[in-house]
Order: structure tokens, then sequence, then C-alpha cells
């Protein structure tokens, strides 16, 4: 099976349509998304309708359960608490709804599915350090575990006891070893590269593949300006941070 898996889309359309329109050339067989559908950009109930109309098997982000209310925006930053209010007050019915019945985490025979780490994820820790990698693998029995939440493309590899990361474009995953892969960002990129970032994983081939998308980043700016959310949302895409 091949599998195209998408997270942290935060209601940029643009971006969202040229990856799925991507994932569709890319002769994808089944699409998962990682979460965090929502928040910062402008338009939340048409990037529910796609994702709920293309992927399989869809994980709850922490901006999806801010925005209904079933985790606290207390420690969201003020830009991200100003985006999350301003998407509560347009969210429809059937998309709050959907946002509401969202699992935190999936597993399946290949893999485990969690928006931010299989550590505690309710309490939605980032995976930026080998040690928070470390933290992950011990909380979960699964070889292969696909997260978002950092907005930042990486792979970790545990070996023999040891830890290491990985930023190339192509990885064939070995047997009897671990893997931690973070799928980057669509629709807010934060590695210094503005391009939509997703991941295609084949699980016959066993190979992880790293794919980086333009798409109409002018569109995205222009929507999040005009919905009167804060200047720098808008400003971040341009440079991917
Ligand atoms: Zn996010």
């Amino acid at each position: 099976m091949l599998y195209g898996i998408i997270s942290d889309i935060h209601s940029n359309l643009p971006a969202l349509a040229a990856s799925l329109d991507r994932l569709s050339k890319l002769h994808v067989e089944s699409i998962i998304c990682l979460g965090d559908i929502v928040g910062y950009a402008s338009e939340p109930n048409e990037c529910i309708r796609l994702v709920k109309e293309n992927a399989d098997s869809v994980i709850c982000g922490n901006h999806d359960a801010g925005v209904v209310g079933t985790t606290s925006i207390d420690y969201f930053n003020f830009m991200a608490k100003e985006a999350i209010l301003w998407t509560r007050g347009r969210l429809n019915s059937n998309e709050d709804e959907y946002l509401r019945e969202l699992p935190l985490v999936s597993e399946t025979d290949d893999f485990l599915l969690v928006h931010a780490s299989p550590h505690n994820p309710e309490r939605w820790h980032y995976v930026f350090s080998r040690e928070s990698c470390s933290t992950a693998f011990e909380a979960s029995e699964a070889s292969l575990i696909f997260v978002g939440h950092t907005h930042r493309p990486v792979l970790f590899q545990q070996l023999d006891g040891r830890l290491e990361e990985h930023h190339s474009s192509r990885f064939e995953l070995g047997e009897g070893e671990r893997y931690l892969v973070n799928t980057g960002s669509v629709g807010q990129p934060r590695d210094g590269d503005p391009r939509a970032s997703f991941v295609t994983f084949s699980s016959e081939k066993r190979v992880v593949e790293f794919h980086r998308i333009p798409y109409d980043i002018d569109r995205a700016q222009e929507g999040i300006i005009d919905a009167g959310l804060p200047r720098e949302l808008a400003n971040r895409l341009r440079v991917g941070f």
C-alpha cells in the first residue's frame, strides 16, 4: 500500500489543494491526516471538508481540539489563540462535530499515528530532540510512528539503543529498527522552506519519502489579511517559519 501522510494544514486551503493534487499524481492509495486541520489561516470549513472527502484516517491535533474546546487554549501563544477564537466563530456545525469525533491515536499493523507524541498524547508534547523521541518510543511498542505538530520534517531512527536524526528526502526502513517520522506541515512549514510538506510511505518497499510542494502563497496570505487575522500569520508563510 502506498500511503500519503499529511499534517498541520492549519486552514491553508491553497496548500492543501496543491498537496492533494500531488498525492493523486503520485498514485497514493490511502491518505492519512495527523491533525491540526484548522487554526492560523482563513479557510477552516473548506479544509475540513477536503480532508473528510480524501483521507481514510484522521487524527486530532491540538488546534482542532482547541477550537472545539476539548483542550485548554491557555498555553497557546497570542497569535494561535486569536486564530482559534476566530475559527470558533466561523466553524459550521457539521465541521465542528467532525473535529470533536477525531481520535488522539490510531494504530494499524504497520504503524502508529499521533499528532504530537505517543507519550500522553493529550498533553501535546513536542518531539524535537532525541531525548523527547526516546520518551515517545518508551510510550509505545510500535516500530514505526508518524507524527506532526512541530511543523519540521525529520526522521528519527533507533538502532542498537542509539538514536539518529535524518533529513534525507528518501529513507529505506531496516528490519528490527524503530522509526519516528515527522511529516512536516502542509499549511505552515517552519523549517525555512515555505513549500508544503508531507510524506509518502510504501508498506511493501518499506520506503519513506519526504515531498515539498509549491503552492499559491499569495492567495493564502490574502485570505489571512482579509479575515483580519494577525498579519504575522501571513508573513511567516513566505519564509517558511
Ligand atoms: Zn500545528
